[in-house]
């Protein structure tokens, strides 16, 4: 399904008043960004795996990828004294050619580095190195690990991913990630494995805190919990399984006015593989770009411009704002 097929379908599940409806009656809309915080760049398509949740529908046959020019210019932005953090993200951004030596010019600028690694790939033949790259320069590791519980973790990633991922936890533990006094930062993420909401934050992380450690003997920092938003290959289970009304409904139940203030949004830029400029990950997902008239690629990037931009929402950002809120960097509000 293309983005504005995904669209449609949001719009016309009956029980929820448009998203850009319900935030003019609470009083909070339009939403517009306040600053460029986060650049979050999406090297591409491409991942060795294909979940169940995910909202790129990434897979082995991806074909996108971010180019080195676009890397280069990527750069440039980042020095922009703004911009404190540089998120990378995928497909699985491994896989991108251009990460090693990225890497190693943003690790010199002195922001903080992400890397949204699956952790699968770690294991695999050439790969490896990227545990010893990502220490070197001090990159915080963040991968989902839907559950703690290998079949549910299964079920949204592929069979034996769970096991996999645990073995690269260790691996990432032996070189001190994970562990507070190293400074290298290991953080997971859980997404509910079906069409229901996270439960709090706070709860999930000492579970997997404890069954992590008691269970597999590995560690690590902080735990974001993030809602699946209804799009991508989450969308498409959805209308499989017959739980789109129910689910948007749901969402919508849970609309929590504060959560708005803290929408990710508002301080990320997100970059698609080819330099084109969206609200977030999501909105790049979609095919939704930044509002038209706004610089629309980092060749005529504007913080100036782009900083005060109203944000392009629409139905799936009921994700975004529903009970404890979500982003990339987990729940938004206690
Ligand atoms: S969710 Fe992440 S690991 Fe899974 S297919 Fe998508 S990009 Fe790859
Ligand atoms: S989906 Fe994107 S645009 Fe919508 S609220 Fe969430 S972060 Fe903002």
């Amino acid at each position: 399904m293309d983005g504005r097929e995904q669209l449609g379908l949001l719009r016309g599940t009956g029980r929820c008043a448009p998203f850009s409806e319900t935030l003019a009656g609470a009083d909070k809309g339009p939403i517009r960004a306040e600053k460029i915080d986060i650049l979050q760049l999406n090297l591409g398509t491409r991942c060795n795996l294909a979940c169940g949740h995910c909202h790129v529908q990434a897979g082995p046959r991806g074909d996108k990828a971010m180019s080195r020019e676009v890397l280069a210019r990527c750069l440039d932005l980042a020095c922009d004294g703004e911009v404190s953090v540089v998120d990378i993200t995928g497909g699985a951004p491994e896989l991108n050619p251009h990460l090693e030596w990225f890497l190693g010019e943003a690790g010199a600028l002195g922001k903080r580095l992400i890397v949204r690694s699956n952790l699968v790939i770690l294991l695999e033949e050439g790969y490896e190195r990227f545990i010893e790259i990502y220490a070197k320069n001090r990159v915080e590791v963040v991968s989902s690990l839907p559950d703690w519980r290998a079949a549910r973790a299964d079920r949204q990633r592929g069979a034996g991913s769970f096991d996999r991922i645990i073995r690269a936890i260790r691996l990432l533990n032996e070189r001190g990630y994970g562990r507070e006094s190293s400074g290298l930062v290991l953080d997971l993420v859980h997404n509910p494995a079906g069409a229901y909401l996270p439960g709090p934050q706070k709860a999930l992380e000492r579970e997997y805190r404890k069954r992590l450690l008691d269970d597999h003997g590995v560690v690590f920092n902080g735990l974001y919990s993030i809602t699946n938003l209804p799009i991508g290959r989450f969308l498409e289970y959805l209308v499989r399984s017959d739980n789109l009304v129910d689910y948007m409904a749901d969402l919508c139940g849970a609309f929590n006015p504060a959560a708005v203030d803290r929408v990710m949004c508002r301080t990320t830029l997100s970059v698609g593989w080819d330099g084109s400029l969206y609200d977030c990950d999501f909105n790049q997902a979609l095919g939704l770009p930044v509002r038209r008239g706004m610089p629309g690629n980092v060749a005529d990037f504007d913080p100036g411009r782009l900083r005060e931009r109203e944000i392009v929402i629409d139905n799936h950002c009921y994700g975004c704002v529903a009970g404890s809120g979500s982003s990339c960097q987990g729940a938004t509000v206690s």
